[in-house]
């Protein structure tokens, strides 16, 4: 996942950190700040070596044994002979393993007792939310001592500017008393924290919001209610219970398994920053007996291998349903695809949500505006691993296809359009960054300078920063052009602040 690789420079947000609960955690000085239409300069980065793939650590399926076009059909499912040399980091595997952890028993079981293989989508699920040894669930698997950093993480200024975007929705909705914020996959809740802290002298804006996280762990869901600084407050109603109260702006704040959930009736605005990639997708082969899905089995000596189905799969539906989108060119090109149908659900749900409660929805995401590939990678203490080593030990990703959300959306409902995708760099260019990495550069030590510029340039930037003078290891890569950004909004409020 690209987010991983802004490790190098994941000391900028540790290092402000320090600058104290007011809310701004870099105080000033007078410096130019990099410039918002970044040009790269030097040697092709290794960066770009490994993210001009579509298979940035994944597997690249070399050869499939599938019977030949004259074959029998009804043979069990063939092997795939896996090349990993594709690899941007050699696959680090785990030390011999003693015995198997709870998730691999699970996991063994659970295609013991089908009697037969899983999909990559089920395998995906299990090791990234099973609710008793998923990945996400019993541990803090961001910044530097976890596997992955993301851009709040990075910088102050990312939940600042998605405030900045949220409270110009508010307005574009006619300012309404009372507005549901829902963030899909907070994470450590820092977008949401600094979202608040930013826009907290706004008080009519933030008097109205209702916070909603939508969060599958336990462990980040306690993380969230201490990086929002939150209360309990008092019993409000015997049906709500207890109120949980950020104290960054005085909101009031739940925590829910899924969107569904969230109540509705209340105009509603959601963010969704990489929490589509986390979201399960099929895998799909072109074979001689046409388009096969991509599961996961056990071998003889006990490890996990990648087979393919020998019959359609119920996911083919999906793969119909994607083609329909896509042209004949498009398909013609493909040997390998990805689909993500719980994404295609998910922005259904929120395409109705935003039809009939009002609002929009912003969707951020490394991805492309049209069909995927082959994306999945893993990743464990910031290195690319393999899918199916140790699972959940390392996070599993995979781009996420801007075109199926916008054809599921429009599909979902005629009230909402769907604007986008841009590059991050763009919008973030749009809502202001430049001036407020210029306000924050006003008064701050050298240290913190260097660490804003850093950061700037990692959600801006594109490859290695050139103005960088630090140790090589350390140079910050941007990803201003590797993330897009697409909103999804009720019609009867135009089009959003920067996709108008
Ligand atoms: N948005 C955050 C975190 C991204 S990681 C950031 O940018 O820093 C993905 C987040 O989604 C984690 O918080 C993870 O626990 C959560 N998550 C993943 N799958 C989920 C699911 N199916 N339901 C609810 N939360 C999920």
């Amino acid at each position: 996942m690209l987010r991983k690789l802004l490790l190098r420079t994941s000391a900028a947000r540790r290092s402000l950190s320090g600058a104290g609960a007011s809310g701004s955690r870099v105080l000033p000085d007078r410096r130019p700040s990099p410039s918002l239409s970044p040009s790269p300069r030097g040697p092709a980065s290794r960066f770009y070596a490994s993210a001009s793939s579509q298979v940035p650590g994944g597997t690249f399926v070399e050869h499939v044994d599938d019977g030949g076009a004259d074959g029998p059909t009804s043979r069990p499912s063939a092997a795939i002979s896996v090349d990993r040399s594709a690899l941007c980091n050699p696959p680090e595997h785990s030390h011999e393993p003693t015995a198997d952890s709870e998730l691999v028993k699970h996991l063994k079981g659970i295609i013991k007792f089908r009697g037969g293989p899983i999909s990559v989508a089920e395998y995906m699920e299990e090791v990234l939310t099973n609710p008793k040894a998923g990945f996400y669930i019993n541990r803090d698997v961001f910044g530097m001592e976890g596997d992955f950093i993301t851009s709040p993480e990075v910088s102050q200024m990312f939940g600042e500017m998605i405030g900045v975007w949220t409270m110009c929705m508010w307005e574009q909705m006619g300012q309404p008393s009372k507005v549901n914020l829902v963030e899909l996959g907070p994470g450590r809740g820092t977008l949401m924290a600094d979202l608040l802290r930013g826009t907290s002298k706004f008080k009519h804006f933030t008097e109205a919001l209702h916070i909603h996280m939508v969060e599958c762990s336990p462990t980040l869901r306690k993380l969230q209610h201490s990086n929002l600084k939150c209360i309990e407050g008092e019993n409000v109603s015997q049906d709500v219970g207890h109120r949980t109260i950020s104290t960054l702006a005085g909101t009031p704040v739940m925590w829910h398994a899924a969107l569904e959930q969230v109540p509705s009736g209340l105009p509603t605005i959601i963010i969704a920053h990489e929490f589509y990639d986390a979201l399960p997708i099929h895998q799909f082969q072109r074979a001689s007996r046409g388009w096969c899905e991509k599961m996961v089995d056990i071998q003889e000596d006990s490890s996990f291998r990648f087979v393919l189905s020998p019959q359609p799969t119920p996911a083919n539906l999906y793969l119909m349903k994607r083609f329909q989108w896509a042209t004949d060119e498009e398909i013609e090109k493909l040997n390998h695809i990805e689909i993500c149908p719980t994404a295609m659900d998910l922005t259904q749900t929120i395409a109705k949500r935003i039809s009939s409660d009002g609002g929009g929805a912003l969707i951020i995401d490394y991805g492309q505006n049209g069909v995927i590939s082959d994306s999945l990678q893993a990743i464990r203490k910031h290195k690319f691993v393999d899918i199916l080593d140790d699972p959940g030990s390392a996070d599993l990703s995979a781009y996420v296809d801007f075109a199926a959300v916008k054809h599921s959306a429009e599909e979902a409902s005629e009230d909402v359009s769907v604007h986008g995708p841009i590059t991050q760099c763009q919008f973030l260019g749009a809502l202001g960054i430049n001036f407020r990495v210029e306000a924050l550069l006003q008064n701050c030590t050298d240290e913190q300078a260097e660490s804003l510029r850093a950061g700037y340039w990692q959600l801006v930037g594109e490859g290695e920063a050139p103005f960088w003078e630090g140790p090589d290891e350390q140079v910050p890569i941007g990803m201003g052009t590797r993330y897009l950004v697409t909103a999804i909004v009720n019609k009867k409020q135009g089009a959003p602040i920067p996709f108008s």
